[in-house]
């Protein structure tokens, strides 16, 4: 608004120096400047109020712009002899004792050819601006004044209804106010005479000797920043909930299928594959595409995770039936490394461990074990005679048949060529003679059909008692002398070796043995 009213005042002066330089205003001629004054291009420029006189340089006037107010004694309110007379001069707001608009005389030479004329003098009528200060609003209740340099109100709002006035600005309540050093701090409230306290504000032109203050009410803006502070308040609390609801509708859109996700891959990762598909209610976002992702990556693994187990079953099933086969072969290769083949008997190997067992059993029980020793009578004959395959023969029917005469923990097993050795546990000699016997003559009476043939055989027997004193390899040999004995004694027949036969040399013997091998 200080723009706006600067501007005017300079659009004033400009206009009445432009005056000086018309031909017209120059000439000092009274009807030519007269008419010229109040021609209507011009007399339409300026207020009804305003005012313009030509002088001479002897300070008579030459004409004047006639209106109303042509009396230039009440308007011009200066002694024009005072006025300086170069350049243009602005005067001091005037205000007359009638209360009329305020004033300020301008003055302008007219200058013609170096030399000066004359002097050109208006006045400025404050009606030019007080359009400006009428539309002005501060606020809903706020007010604008306008004070001249003496600190006269030029302009206050109340003249609208109770008229103009001759008022100063310490009227209102402002205390020693200079109004071209006043300065208010920011923020800064005055109290009026009124009681009302205004926010003020003050800005002066020294250019123009004109000041302007705004005043709004204290209320009006203690009403403002409640309001303010009302809204700013509403619009935390929204901008809370708002954050809130997003924070939550982010939870629900990503941190809940995540975390599920997360957990689902969790369980996979821990080999369990019977969890179910991820389902987000078909969203066809990120979230949703994510899940789809997983899915189809989730049916892969477990699809290649069930193709890998049947494999796994399939190899679990061959690696079974190969290691039970192997276990079998390995059995029959266990038994057949024990067994003979030809007679079906346990082998040399077998027996002798068969012997230790027993041993280990009677150092407990302390029962007799006896070892009958047999072997077949002129069986090179039977090879030579009938073949060797009719000797196999006789070997497995010999055999059979001692086995046959077997009680369920006696042992027989073949020990060399044509020879048997029978374990028979729990049995003391006589017992031992008396199965021994029944061997004997089990294989005189058996006939072997080889062939076209009919073959008998005969076999010879060496029965002993197990001594613990000569260990059982020197007990068995005690059954071979026996044997040895019956051959010699004419085969088919049973020779008994009793305990008191063997000699001390034999048991002596059978120390260092014994101690050797421990
Ligand atoms: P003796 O009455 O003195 O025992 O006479 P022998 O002919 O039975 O005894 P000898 O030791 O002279 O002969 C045993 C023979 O048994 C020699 C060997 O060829 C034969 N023989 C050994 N093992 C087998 C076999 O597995 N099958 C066959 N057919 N003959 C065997
Ligand atoms: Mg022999
Ligand atoms: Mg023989």
């Amino acid at each position: 608004m200080v723009i706006a009213a600067n501007n005017e005042i300079r659009l004033f002066a400009n206009r009445i120096i432009f005056l000086t330089h018309t031909t017209e205003i120059q000439s000092l001629d009274s009807a030519t400047a007269g008419a010229y004054l109040n021609s209507d291009n011009i007399a339409s420029l300026f207020n009804d109020d305003e005012t313009i006189n030509l002088y001479d340089d002897a300070n008579h006037l030459i004409c004047e712009r006639e209106n109303d107010f042509a009396d230039e004694e009440v308007h011009l309110h200066t002694d024009i002899t005072k006025i300086p007379k170069h350049n243009s001069y602005f005067g001091p707001w005037c205000i007359d004792d009638e209360h009329s608009m305020p004033t300020r005389i301008f003055a302008s030479e007219v200058v013609k050819d170096g030399n000066n004329h004359g002097i050109l003098l208006a006045n400025f009528s404050f009606s030019r601006l007080e359009k400006y200060f009428a539309d002005c609003k501060v606020g809903k209740n706020g007010f604008v004044i306008a004070i001249s340099e003496k600190g006269e109100i030029l302009y206050h709002p109340s003249f609208k209804e109770t008229g103009r006035k001759l008022m100063k600005i310490t009227d209102l309540g402002f205390d020693h106010f200079d109004p071209q050093r006043y300065e208010v701090p920011t923020p800064s409230f005055v109290k009026l005479k009124s009681g009302k306290e205004y926010l003020v504000n003050y800005e002066y032109s020294h250019l123009f000797h004109f000041g302007l203050l705004t005043l709004q009410p204290r209320k009006e803006i203690e009403d403002m920043a409640s309001a303010i502070k009302k809204s700013s308040l509403l619009f935390l609390i929204g901008t809370c909930i708002v954050t809130c609801l997003i924070s939550l509708w982010m939870f629900l859109i990503l941190g809940k299928p995540l975390n599920k996700l997360i957990g689902h891959m969790k369980k996979i990762t821990n080999g369990n594959l019977d969890v179910p598909e991820i389902r987000f209610g078909g969203r066809n976002n990120e979230v949703g595409q994510l899940s789809k992702a997983f899915n189809i990556m989730y049916g892969t693994i477990r699809r290649q995770f069930k193709e890998l187990q049947s494999h796994r079953e399939i190899l679990e099933q061959e690696v079974n039936e190969r290691t039970q086969e192997l276990e079998e072969a390995n059995k029959k290769l266990r038994i057949m490394s024990r067994t003979d083949e030809l007679t079906e008997l346990p082998n040399r190997r077998s027996i002798h461990e068969c012997i230790e067992n027993e041993i280990s059993r009677i150092s407990r029980t302390h029962k007799p074990l006896c070892f009958v020793f047999i072997d077949i009578d002129h069986f090179k004959k039977i090879n030579d005679t009938y073949g060797h395959s009719c000797g196999d023969e006789v070997l497995k029917s010999v055999a059979q048949t001692i086995r046959g005469l077997l009680r369920n923990y006696d042992i027989v097993g073949r020990y060399g060529g044509e020879e048997f050795l029978v374990l028979l546990p729990e049995t003391d000699l006589d017992g031992a003679t008396i199965v021994a016997e029944r061997f004997r003559e089990q294989v005189e009476e058996q006939s072997i059909k080889y062939a076209d043939y009919i073959i008998s055989v005969t076999i010879t027997l060496g029965v002993s008692k197990y001594d613990g004193r000569l260990g059982a390899d020197r007990s068995i040999q005690m059954a071979d002398k026996a044997l040895y004995e019956g051959k010699e004694a004419g085969r088919n027949r049973v020779v008994v070796w009793t305990p008191d036969r063997t000699s001390e040399e034999d048991y002596r013997a059978a120390a260092i043995e014994m101690a050797r091998h421990r």
